[in-house]
C-alpha cells in the first residue's frame, strides 16, 4: 500500500484508537470489524491514537504495541484504507506529587486503561531505566533557567533532538514500526519546552546543544545565573541566535526522520498539524519550515473548545493553513472533536467554508454520529470541493521574524490576529502570504496587509517595494520594519531600503501601485476568543460562560477601515440572519459555501457546554432565511444550483449580470445550516 501519494483531495481522514484492550486482548477479526465502521463512513486514511502516545513510557510493551499496529494495518489494507501511525516522539510522563500522579491516572482511565496495566510504567515514569546501555535521563532536554531536566507541559520530561543517543534509539524504534507496513508516520511534539508552564521555554541547554550552538554561531549559551538577563531579551543578538538555533534544530530533526525512512526504501505519508501558530511559535515547532515534507497540513481545534462559539478564533488559523498548504499544492485540513450530531455537521460545514478537508476525532461516539451523510455529500459534489482556489480580496503577510524574534511580539501579534479576524468577520475573502514566498506569489494579491510588521529584513523590504512597483497595494498598519532580521534598529533604514512612508493616515503612489498607511487604533483592541470548557473528560457536565461578543464591533472598526481602502468584496452576501460564506474557483466552476451562524456565537454571556445544541444543525431546526448574493467571477455562469446535505433536492437559482457581477438570491426555506451553491462555468 506504500508509494501512493496522489489524489490528496479525495482523502477522508479518520482517527482510530488502540488502547489496552486492543493492544493486549484483540484478534484480527475484532480489529477488522472496528475498521469496517470507518470504511462504511467513507474514510480513506486512518490515523492511530493511543493511551501509549508517550511511547517512551511503554518501552517494555513495544513488541505488543507493534503487533497491535500490525493488526490495524492489515485491517485497513483489507478495506483500502491507509494507516498513519501517530505517537509522541519524545515526551514521557514523569508526574511529581500526588496531584500529577492522579491526573495521569485519570488520562489513562479516560482511555479505559490504568497505568498499572503497563509493564514497567512506574519504573519508566519515576526511575531512570537504561536503554541499550544509556540512561534514559541522558536523553533529556535541560532548562536554561534551572540547569535541570526541562519539564514539558504534560507532567513529564522531554528529550533533545540534538542528542545523538536519543536520535539513534528513536530511529531504531521507528524502524520497528515501519516493519508493520504502515503507510504514514507522525512523530508528534517536536518541540522545546522549559519549566513546565506556558511562557517558559528555556530548553534546551544540554551539553549537545551548547556544543553545537558554539560551533554554529561562536556564542555561548549563558549559565542559569545569567538566565534572567538573557531570556526573551530580543535586543541581545545571542538570544535571537539561540532561538533561531532551536528552530533550526527541530527543523533538522523533522527532515532527518524523512531521510531515515527514505534511506530504508520507504515512502511514507507525512500529515502534520499544530493547534495554533498565527500568534506565536514558542516551542520552535518545525511546521512552516518544513512545507517540503508535509503531504497534508492541518490544525487541531482542540477538544476543549465549544465549536459554535469558537469558529471566529479558529478561522484565523484556517486562513494560515490554507495559505501554507497552497504553497505546495496540497490540502489543508481541520480536525475537530464534535460530541453531537449537530456539532459534527457544524464543524464539517466550517471546513467547507474554509476550503479544507474535514476530520473528526470523537472516540466516545464513534459509530453513533452520521458522518457518512457529509462524506457522501462531499463525494457527490467533489468537483466543487477539490483543489479550491480562493478568490481572495486581500492577504495578510505573516512575518515569522516579527512573531518569533522581535521585542514586544506578544502585543504585536495580538494586534495582527485582531485585524485578521476583523477582515474575516467583515466577509473579505482573507488570505495570507509568508516571508519565504517569492514576489510572483505576492503579485497574485491586489492588496497585502502589513499589520504590526515590526521586523523585516532588507531583502523583504526590497521585495515589498518591487511588489508595489509592479502594481501591488500595501496596507501598512501600526509599527513597520522597526528592526532588521538581526534585531537591530536603524531609523534611516526604511527610507534607504524601501521608501519614505507617507504620514498616517496617508497614501503614496509608486508606479502602478500604492502604499496606504492607516492607524492601528482604527480597529478595536478586542479579539473574539474561543470558549473552552474546563475539562474535556467530563464533557457533558461542564459549562463555561461565553465572553463579550465583539464580532460586530470588529466589523464596524477594522473591517470598515479595510473596506474604505479596498471598496469592494469578491463576494457580498446579506441576509436577515447572520451568515458566513466563501467563494472558490474549482477548474471552470466556482463554489459558494454559506452557513447559517445566526444562533452560533452567543451574544449575551451564556453558559455553554460541548453539547449545547446549534440551531440550524439539529434535527428539528427551522429552515433558514433568504440570502442575497453578488459575486465577481471571471466567467458568465451556465447555471447556478443550490444543494444541501439534508436531502437530494437541488434548486436551480436564477441570476443576472450587472457591471461584471453576478447577482442572485437563495430563497428562504432552501437550507437549514449549510448550503453549497454550485456555479457552473
Ligand atoms: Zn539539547
Amino acid at each position: 500500500m506504500n508509494n501512493l501519494k496522489n489524489q490528496q483531495w479525495q482523502e477522508r481522514f479518520g482517527w482510530i484508537y488502540y488502547n489496552e484492550n486492543e493492544i493486549f486482548h484483540s484478534n484480527q477479526k475484532q480489529i477488522d470489524d472496528l475498521v469496517k465502521n470507518y470504511a462504511d463512513d467513507g474514510i480513506t486514511i486512518l490515523i492511530g491514537f493511543s493511551c501509549t502516545h508517550f511511547r517512551w513510557n511503554h518501552v517494555l510493551n513495544w513488541r505488543e504495541i507493534n503487533e497491535c499496529i500490525g493488526r490495524y494495518v492489515k485491517a485497513c489494507h483489507k478495506y483500502g484504507i491507509r494507516y498513519v501511525e501517530h505517537h509522541s516522539s519524545h515526551l514521557t510522563y514523569n508526574p511529581i506529587g500526588q496531584e500529577q500522579i492522579d491526573a495521569v491516572e485519570k488520562a489513562f482511565a479516560f482511555h479505559g486503561s490504568s497505568t498499572k496495566s503497563w509493564a514497567g510504567f512506574l519504573e519508566y515514569s519515576q526511575g531512570d531505566p537504561v536503554i541499550n546501555g544509556k540512561n534514559i535521563s541522558t536523553f533529556r532536554q535541560i532548562s536554561g533557567a534551572t540547569g535541570k531536566f526541562a519539564r514539558s507541559n504534560y507532567r513529564g520530561y522531554c528529550m533533545c533532538f540534538n542528542n545523538p543517543d536519543y536520535r539513534k534509539e528513536y530511529f531504531k524504534y521507528l524502524e520497528s514500526v515501519y516493519d508493520q507496513d504502515i503507510d504514514g508516520i507522525m512523530t508528534d511534539d517536536v518541540q522545546y519546552f522549559g519549566q513546565g508552564w506556558w511562557g517558559d521555554w528555556s530548553a534546551c541547554t544540554c551539553i549537545h546543544c551548547r556544543k553545537l550552538f558554539k560551533e554554529q554561531t561562536g556564542y555561548d549559551i549563558p549559565q542559569p545565573e545569567q538566565w534572567n538577563d538573557f531570556y526573551e531579551n530580543y535586543s541581545n543578538p545571542v538570544y535571537i541566535a539561540w532561538k533561531k538555533f532551536k528552530h533550526a534544530s527541530t527543523t533538522r530533526f523533522a527532515h532527518d526522520v524523512n531521510r531515515h525512512f527514505e534511506s530504508l526504501g520507504y515512502k511514507l505519508l507525512r500529515p502534520n498539524y499544530i493547534s495554533s501558530i498565527v500568534r506565536e511559535n514558542p516551542t520552535s515547532y518545525p511546521f512552516e519550515n518544513c512545507t517540503d515534507l508535509w503531504d497534508f497540513v492541518f490544525q487541531e481545534n482542540i477538544s476543549l473548545i465549544v465549536i459554535k462559539e469558537s469558529f471566529y478564533d479558529v478561522a484565523t488559523e484556517a486562513i494560515h493553513r490554507f495559505a501554507m498548504a497552497r504553497h505546495k499544492s496540497i490540502p489543508s485540513m481541520s480536525m475537530f472533536y464534535p460530541r453531537t450530531d449537530d456539532s459534527l455537521y457544524f464543524a464539517w460545514g466550517l471546513c467547507k467554508i474554509w476550503g479544507q478537508l474535514f476530520t473528526q476525532c470523537s472516540r466516545n461516539l464513534k459509530g453513533q454520529m452520521k458522518e457518512y451523510i457529509y462524506r457522501n455529500f462531499e463525494i457527490k459534489h467533489k468537483q466543487f470541493y477539490e483543489a479550491p482556489q480562493k478568490i481572495s480580496d486581500l492577504a495578510f503577510l505573516l512575518s515569522a521574524d516579527t512573531r518569533d524574534f522581535s521585542i514586544g511580539n506578544k502585543v504585536t501579534m495580538r494586534r495582527f490576529a485582531t485585524w485578521l479576524q476583523a477582515s474575516y468577520a467583515y466577509g473579505f475573502m482573507t488570505d495570507m502570504v509568508f516571508e519565504n514566498e517569492d514576489i510572483d506569489i505576492y503579485s497574485k494579491f491586489k492588496y497585502i496587509v502589513l499589520c504590526n510588521t515590526k521586523m523585516l529584513s532588507d531583502s523583504m523590504l526590497s521585495k515589498l517595494y518591487k511588489y508595489v512597483e509592479n502594481g501591488g497595494n500595501l496596507i501598512i498598519i501600526g509599527p513597520f520594519a522597526v528592526y532588521d532580521d538581526k534585531g537591530q534598529s536603524d531609523p534611516q533604514r526604511v527610507e534607504r531600503v524601501f521608501t519614505k512612508l507617507p504620514s498616517t493616515p496617508g497614501i503614496k503612489k509608486i508606479n502602478k501601485g500604492s502604499i496606504f498607511v492607516i492607524e492601528d487604533s482604527e480597529c478595536i483592541d478586542h479579539y473574539q476568543n474561543s470558549v473552552r470548557v474546563p475539562n474535556y473528560m467530563d464533557e457533558y457536565a461542564l459549562t463555561n460562560p461565553t465572553p463579550d461578543y465583539v464580532i460586530d464591533a470588529l466589523k464596524q472598526t477594522g473591517g470598515k477601515a479595510l473596506y474604505s481602502i479596498i471598496q469592494q468584496k469578491n463576494i457580498e452576501a446579506s441576509s436577515s440572519m447572520q451568515i458566513i460564506y466563501s467563494l472558490y474557483k474549482h477548474g471552470d466552476n466556482a463554489a459558494i459555501n454559506i452557513m447559517n451562524v445566526d444562533k452560533a456565537v452567543s451574544k449575551n454571556n451564556e453558559q455553554v457546554s460541548l453539547s449545547t445544541p446549534i440551531e440550524g444543525y439539529t434535527l428539528n431546526s427551522q429552515k433558514a432565511a433568504a440570502v442575497d448574493l453578488s459575486v465577481k467571477l471571471d466567467f458568465l455562469p451556465k447555471a447556478i444550483i443550490a444543494c444541501i446535505p439534508e436531502s437530494n433536492e437541488e434548486k436551480v437559482i436564477h441570476f443576472i449580470e450587472i457591471n461584471n457581477r453576478i447577482h442572485f438570491s437563495i430563497p428562504k426555506n432552501t437550507f437549514y445550516g449549510y448550503c453549497l451553491v454550485k456555479v457552473y462555468g
